[in-house]
């Protein structure tokens, strides 16, 4: 229904802004890539919009260099497009600043996402948690607005597929999602290229970072704790986004059920990011901190004291095991 909604709404309109939620991932940029492309093909005139800058490990998506900020946003005539906001459900996702959340206020909304929903938000929603990339989401959309799949399209939407489930690793592999990555591998796609994009393209730095990281592992009940400090940034020669996804190497271990990143960004203040096996749900643990996610990787900020924040993840996280 709102597949169909979404679809014969966009026909009748010609401008668009295409929205990521901030600390972009290729499931993200991907899906805004492709519906981008799709839509100039409709003879639409879109425009996508990133916050924050677009991650590496996404440089080789087509057009990627397409991305505009807020900056150049308020710089533009903005006020008939209609807002496509892809990977999350609601505007404090594309920019936490209230601020920059007015921008937006009197765009028709539309949502495309595969996350738990908190607030329904937008004029028109289309969320449904059970796909394992929004990608797939906007491959059917394209499908349906009547566009070719062109190997750009196919690129981008693969590259979300494949991040979103460790390249068809993660509990959310499903018969559709291969069933969507062979069809998008037959317009052109070339698996092994892009999981060496996605998953084998770390800089030195990041490894030499990946190995101090391991060293602070702590390890009980089936629960590890990660941490990255800015100093252990600064050290390396890191950014902030080259910690992405080392909170998915505790889990080689059998014993390990849940892993978790903690990730300084201030003084007394964590990026966390949490994975756990099989029907472990840690989007709930992330909620209590006023995050999200998924039921199986999911985040959220807290801030306090470290020793006190890791104490209180253990004794919550053992609550659900
Ligand atoms: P990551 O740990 O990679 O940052 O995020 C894992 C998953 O949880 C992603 O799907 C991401 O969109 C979601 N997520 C991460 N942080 C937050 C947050 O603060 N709020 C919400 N609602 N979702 C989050
Ligand atoms: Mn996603």
């Amino acid at each position: 229904m709102s597949l169909q909604a979404i679809s014969d709404f966009i026909y009748h309109q010609n401008n668009f802004l295409i929205a990521t939620h901030y600390n972009p991932d290729a499931d993200t940029i991907g899906s805004a890539l492709a519906l981008y492309h799709a839509l100039k093909l409709l003879g639409k005139n879109p425009v996508v919009l990133c916050k924050d800058k677009t991650p590496k490990d996404c440089q080789f998506l087509p057009s990627i260099g397409d991305f505009i900020n807020l900056d150049t946003l308020k710089s533009l005539n903005i006020s008939d497009h209609v807002l496509i906001i892809v990977d999350c459900n609601h505007i404090n996702r594309v920019t936490r600043d209230e601020n920059e959340q007015f921008l937006f206020n009197n765009m028709k909304k539309i949502v495309i996402d595969h996350h738990e929903i908190v607030n329904p938000y937008g004029d028109i929603a289309w969320i449904d948690p059970s796909v394992p990339s929004t990608s797939m989401m906007i491959y059917e959309l394209i499908k349906t607005l009547n566009v070719e799949v062109n190997k750009d399209i196919a690129v981008c939407l693969y590259a979300g597929l494949c991040i979103d489930t460790g390249n068809f690793r993660h509990d959310n592999t499903n018969a559709q999602s291969l069933i969507v990555a062979s069809e998008l591998i037959s317009k052109g796609v070339n698996p092994s290229k892009v999981y060496r994009y996605l998953f084998e393209s770390w800089s030195i730095q990041k490894f030499r970072l990946f190995k101090e990281t391991i060293q602070t592992l702590e390890e009980e009940s089936g629960i590890a704790i990660l941490t990255v400090t800015k100093q252990m940034l600064e050290r390396n020669g890191c950014d902030d986004e080259d910690s992405g996804n080392f909170v998915d190497f505790p889990k080689k271990s059998v014993s390990i059920k849940v892993s978790v990143l903690l990730k300084e960004i201030d003084k007394d203040k964590y990026r966390v990011s949490i994975r756990s096996k099989e029907d472990i749900n840690v989007a709930q643990i992330a909620m209590s901190y006023g995050g999200g996610g998924h039921k199986n990787a999911a985040g959220c900020t807290i801030e306090g004291k470290i020793d006190y924040i890791k104490k209180d993840l253990f004794r919550k996280i053992k609550n659900i095991l």
